[in-house]
């Protein structure tokens, strides 16, 4: 379900402007629609009041928690089901943060991702976006959303944009607070500054090297690197956020020196923070992870030549912690 369709819905019950916001305003923040404080009847028109249990049972039947799984690190893991019964991954993430996703699978088909094994099977709708927030919150605080989990929020622009209008207006999420990860698609560039509610930026690089890049992210435009960071430096200057840049070390693939010579070249001097994030292991796949002392190396040798880099596990590396593992142990025939 889109937002907008929601806003109709409750225009057609006699809300007026102030009584919409409201709805989603405690919806989006989990909060009881009576704000904890007074009934609704204190605020809403009657036919709105009638209708409000149904709607309640429709919103929350949007996003069910289908099993959850905590993490060694404070991270947990959710499986969540979507009314038609396809399932997604939401990730709470330690320090309030919370990971969400924009898509039941994904056509990029980023050779290292379980999730970009099974194509795109549909689009998540911006309400069932907003609904995975809303179920998330009622387990945690949530302060920050990042659109890092299943699928490509380019590929999916309407409708990630909708949510993040509705998160960051209503939904008590700062504009710099919601991070718009993506594979780096020129529409992204055109679209996110127009918005009212202009999310920070990540960028998946993964590789300095056209050729690499094409091979590992198969079905990413073709978008030069150079190019690539370039355009999301106009973007962290204009925002003031700096980007964030995203590599999946491959050990023997994109770990070497070349490719930390080739991301000072890109990188250096930008307003950006470098995201390095071993790869977490995806049966099947021949991937390796580097060795955690050789990534820090990296990561030390990045900042020595003027790189911000962050080091980073994938979040509840225990508990199948690659984007769209757990939806797919969910889907696997049980053993005989
Ligand atoms: Fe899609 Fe992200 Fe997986 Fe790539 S890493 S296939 S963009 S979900």
């Amino acid at each position: 379900m889109r937002i907008d369709i929601l806003r109709q819905r409750l225009r057609a019950l006699g809300a007026r402007p102030q009584h919409e916001q409201r709805v989603l305003r405690l919806w989006s923040q989990a909060l009881p629609q009576d704000g904890g404080r007074r009934r609704p009847e204190d605020f809403l028109p009657a036919a709105l009041r009638a209708g409000l249990p149904q709607l309640q049972l429709d919103l929350d039947n949007l996003a069910r928690l289908r099993s959850a799984h905590p993490g060694e690190d404070g991270s947990e893991r959710l499986l969540v089901e979507l009314a038609d019964g396809q399932t997604v991954e939401s990730v709470l993430l330690p320090r309030g943060g919370l990971c969400v996703s924009s898509q039941v699978g994904c056509a990029v088909g980023c050779v290292f991702c379980m999730t970009g094994r099974e194509g795109l099977i549909r689009q998540v709708g911006s309400a069932e976006i907003v609904a995975q927030v809303a179920l998330a919150r009622t387990r945690r605080v949530v302060k920050k959303v990042v659109f890092m989990g299943m699928g490509e929020p380019a590929h999916n622009l309407d409708n990630v944009m909708e949510a993040i209008d509705l998160l960051g207006t209503v939904g008590n999420i700062g504009h710099k607070s919601l991070v718009f990860s993506t594979v780096g698609d020129p529409r992204v560039f055109e679209r996110l500054p127009q918005g009212r509610v202009k999310p920070a930026l990540a960028l998946s690089l993964h590789t300095t090297k056209p050729q690499l890049r094409a091979r590992l992210l198969p079905r990413a435009p073709r978008i030069d690197p150079q190019e690539l960071v370039d355009a999301g430096e106009r973007y962290a200057r204009a925002t003031g956020y700096p980007v964030q840049y995203q590599w999946t070390l491959l050990a023997g693939i994109n770990d070497g020196a070349d490719e930390i010579d080739g991301i000072v070249r890109l990188l250096k001097g930008k307003y950006a923070v470098m995201n390095m994030i071993p790869y977490n292991h995806v049966d099947g796949l021949a991937f390796e992870r580097p060795t955690w002392e050789r990534a820090a190396e990296i990561a030390r040798t990045l900042h020595r030549q003027g790189v911000l880099t962050k080091l980073r596990q994938s979040a509840g590396q225990d508990v199948e912690g690659g984007c769209g593992q757990l939806r797919a142990r969910a889907l696997a025939p049980e053993p005989p």
